[in-house]
């Protein structure tokens, strides 16, 4: 099903830490096995975030551009997307998971670190030909093939490696996809991942003729005169505990499902909060804790550098990236809060 390879742009993963060329040379021919008319999958994680959607949405839309093949694309859960990544280029490809083909050919997952983020359709990698594609440190290697590199700034780096090397050249869409992936993961280009070589894939997305402003505007500056409110009301109960964390700080904030109703808005809005939260200067670590149920929490957590969050969210059933990493907590919003005390140590 695969056109001529046309050359590969320059590297952005380190080659050392990244993918042997085995397993890249697997993935392809992977890719090249489909039969015609074959069924490939794409999954990524639940609550996808930028880099989940964008990479796998990117991928689809690559595979697309080669033909030959029949692309579902999905993830777990709650299907309302946040209005800042629902109208990505190749959402056309979205199916509902109950929807998702049980024996695809080929299944592909974006930006999922272990099978607990795909839920129900974790069932899915268990396919002979099945390629993780992933950045996490703390990925556990759940497929037949792996494409993981740690150092790699967003899984969308992984995915432009492996369009690369399949011949597929970027256009405006996919670029778009996959700019929206590394904005999300870098904080706009401010996170310690942004290398040169990330500045130069930029560049080469932004060749295609996508804007950046705009797309920026729309991703992260978009929202609600409600959530403006909401994100008041929650930032002013911040508690700062700076002997916290062996003394480097924590400053912490929870919202509530009823605080939700209160201004009335989705779930989703609150993705944003942590950002605000961990502007302070008198803590290393921040957290925000969002409710999901009765005694359920979604917890974000970020550090500048002090403490290895991913080890307190691995330890509390998560997991993620050394400054960026959250679980799921069970209590009231106090206990989880101790929890989290309790492993900062
Ligand atoms: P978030 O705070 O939701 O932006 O998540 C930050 C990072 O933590 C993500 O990149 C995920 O890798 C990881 N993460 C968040 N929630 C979970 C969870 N429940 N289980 C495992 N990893 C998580
Ligand atoms: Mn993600
Ligand atoms: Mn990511």
């Amino acid at each position: 099903m695969i056109s001529v390879p046309s050359p590969v742009g320059p590297p952005v993963a380190d080659q050392t830490t990244g993918p042997t060329g085995d397993e890249w040379a697997a993935a392809v021919a992977a890719v090249r096995a489909v039969p015609p008319g074959g069924r490939v999958l794409l999954l990524c994680h639940v609550n996808p975030d930028g880099d989940a959607l964008g990479s796998m949405l990117g991928f689809g839309l690559g595979l697309t551009r080669l033909g030959g093949c029949a692309v579902q694309a999905t993830f777990p859960g709650n299907q309302e997307l946040p209005p800042s990544l629902g109208g990505m280029p190749g959402s056309h490809l979205l199916v509902q998971p109950d929807e998702a083909w049980a024996d695809p050919d080929l299944a592909l997952c974006f930006d999922v670190a272990s099978t607990s983020r795909l839920d129900t359709l974790a069932d899915r990698m268990t396919a002979r030909t099945a390629i993780v594609v992933d950045h996490h440190a703390s990925n556990t290697r759940f497929g037949g093939i792996h494409l993981v590199d740690p150092t790699a700034a967003a899984t969308s780096v992984m995915v432009d490696q492996l369009l690369g090397r399949l011949g597929v050249p970027l256009d405006r869409e996919i670029a778009e996809c996959l700019y929206i992936a590394l904005i999300t993961d870098t904080g706009s280009f401010r996170f310690d991942m942004t290398t040169p070589a990330v500045h130069q894939f930029a560049a080469r997305l932004l060749a295609t003729g996508i804007s950046p402003a705009e797309v920026s505007r729309r991703v992260f500056d978009s929202r609600p005169f409600g959530a403006v409110q909401l994100f008041g009301a929650v930032l002013q109960r911040s508690v700062l505990e700076p002997a916290a964390a062996g003394g480097q700080g924590l400053v912490w904030t929870h919202a509530t499902l009823a605080d939700l109703e209160r201004y009335e808005q989705p779930p989703y809005v609150l993705e944003a909060l942590i950002d605000s939260v961990r502007c302070t200067v008198e803590a290393d670590v921040s957290c925000v804790l969002k409710q999901v149920s009765e005694t359920g929490w979604a917890v974000s957590m970020r550090s500048k550098g002090g403490v290895d969050v991913s080890a307190v969210a691995v330890a509390l059933g998560g997991g993620g990236h050394r400054l960026a990493a959250g679980f799921t907590g069970v209590g009231s919003a106090d206990e989880v809060i101790a929890a989290i005390r309790a492993q900062l140590g």
